[in-house]
């Protein structure tokens, strides 16, 4: 048997572990092979490191910080496994986890300065972030390089990029005259020595955000009994109905939206709802559960700390933001967006009120697929009243041409609002005077200190004929890619 099945049944069984066996041991070991030891973690595919903290939610699951280590039990419930602390506040005790929390032991990924998926503007962002000292860094996946890696280093309130090449060899280095087997080598030389990095490497970049889990708990009800929920502080009111700060299961902090009786078809709503509940990505606001057996209909969804982007543009906190952040938040409404459609989902009502703002600046949309079921009454009475003209693509408005691209134009006039730190678009022009000057080729003017980069985009957002618009693919690309000047943006390492 091979040692790790061993290890697994054992494990499955009676919870000891192995010794690991020594390197010029034989094949099949069996079983009688396997000593019990004291628990401590060992390296094996089913020891797994926390990469970030977790609050148990409900009495099966289990609590955990970054670094703690567990050995996933069972993998087969997908994205929440049966796991065994083997440090930490849960130590020995058993529970589900969520898989995205952990990574495997000794892997690249569970060391703590590897973030993978982090942009080039990101990783800036989060080393700029309060609580990283001079000498913070992270490695990350280069952009321009499919499989290369890049070194992202705080150099006294400056962020620095290396890239991280790879020799005929295999080997790794930053400057040629020295390389390293592995990367963890490259981190500890340099965690040592300058040995001409801007910085010695001392502490990994704080992790900003826990990443969404998939569902409010391992059950991934959908339906939720409404005495699970606690409704803390009223946060707002859209024309739907009221927002509230909410606690699920007395743990677990949700956003509430409680929908105004017949503002929405119930059946519409839920098969619509079933679909956006599929639709994950870390800009997009998670839809968890809902509660629909008794009117007012309850849509639980995860809680943005900061309230909606309109609100936070035109508060202090907007005015304070530099354009590096005003392309960082348009860049990930463009990533959210990209995912919409690739999964040809359109949003329909894409514009400011609609992106909500987290920790960090970090920005969600929001509020996809809701236009598309509200109830006929509400939608005449919304293009009487409140349709949103100034965000809506002229073929949209008058042949109810909805698409991705008319959700492009749409993303074209939150830039602007962006821009403005929250402007009402087309300011001094009626809903009548813009449905009647945009098609014939009125367009807002750039808007004062507006850089050109960013106008120009808004303008392509704003060509007349929707094929010409760009995708929200580029749109993203553009954006992440805005102060990226490609290689000539990396730093070399100095020779000595
Ligand atoms: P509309 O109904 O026209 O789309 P809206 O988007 O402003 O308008 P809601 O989505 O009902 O209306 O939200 C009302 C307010 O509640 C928002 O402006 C925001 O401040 C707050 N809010 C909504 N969802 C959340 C959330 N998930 N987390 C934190 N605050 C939220």
């Amino acid at each position: 048997m091979d040692i790790r099945n061993a290890c697994r049944s054992c494990c499955e069984s009676c919870m000891s572990y192995f010794k690991k066996p020594p390197p010029n041991s034989q094949p099949g070991i069996n079983k009688d092979d396997i000593v019990i030891v004291n628990p401590q973690p060992r390296p094996s595919e089913y020891v797994y490191v926390a990469l970030y903290d977790y609050a148990a939610r409900t009495e099966d699951d289990l609590s955990f910080h970054t670094g703690d280590t567990l050995e996933a039990l069972d993998k087969s419930t997908g994205d929440w496994w049966i796991a065994k602390a083997l440090t930490g506040v849960s130590a020995t005790k058993q529970g589900y986890i969520p898989s995205n929390y952990v990574a495997p032991v000794e892997s690249i990924e569970s060391e703590p300065w590897f973030f993978p998926d982090t942009k080039r503007l990101e990783a800036e962002k989060q080393l700029l972030a309060e609580g990283n000292k001079h000498g913070a860094f992270l490695i990350r996946n280069c952009e321009s390089q499919r499989g290369e890696l890049s070194l992202s280093v705080l150099d006294r309130g400056k962020v620095k990029h290396y890239r991280l090449r790879r020799g005929e060899n295999g080997h790794y280095h930053v400057s040629k005259n020295r390389t390293f087997e592995t990367i963890k080598e490259l981190v500890q030389h340099y965690s040592q020595r300058e040995d001409g990095l801007c910085a010695r490497l001392l502490e990994p970049c704080k992790r900003m955000e826990a990443p969404q889990t998939h569902g409010l708990s391992y059950q991934d009800q959908w339906e939720i009994p409404r005495s699970s929920l606690r409704l803390l502080k009223r946060l707002g009111a859209g024309q739907f109905g009221e927002v509230y700060e909410g606690l699920w299961n007395g743990t677990t902090p949700v956003a509430v939206k409680t929908l105004k009786p017949g503002t929405m078809d119930s059946a519409d709503f839920l098969r619509e709802a079933q679909i956006m509940k599929k639709l994950r990505h870390p800009k997009l606001i998670q839809l968890y559960a809902v509660c629909t057996l008794e009117e007012p209909i309850y849509i639980i969804t995860e809680l943005m700390s900061n309230g909606s982007l309109l609100e936070f543009l035109q508060k202090d906190n907007g005015t304070k933001l530099g354009i590096r952040d005003q392309i960082e938040i348009a860049a990930q409404v463009a990533s959210g967006m990209a995912f919409l459609e690739l999964q040809n989902y359109i949003h329909r009502d894409l514009a400011a009120r609609n992106v909500l703002v987290g920790d960090n600046n970090i920005c969600k949309v929001a509020d996809f697929g809701l236009a598309r079921v509200e109830n006929e009454d509400c939608y005449v009475a919304r293009e009487g009243t409140k349709f949103p003209v100034k965000w809506t693509a002229p073929e949209a408005i008058h042949s109810s041409k909805f698409t991705i691209k008319s959700d492009v134009w749409s993303f074209g006039i939150l830039l602007h609002e962006i821009v403005t730190f929250g402007q009402m678009p087309y300011p001094n022009m009626t809903n009548y005077q813009v449905v009647s000057k945009v098609p014939t080729g009125y367009r807002m003017p750039a808007p004062p200190h507006c850089p050109k980069m960013m106008y120009e985009i808004m303008l392509d957002c704003w060509k007349a004929d929707e094929h010409d618009r760009p995708t929200f693919e580029t749109l993203q690309w553009k954006l992440e890619g805005y102060f990226d000047s490609d290689v000539t943006s990396y730093d070399d390492a100095n020779r000595y």
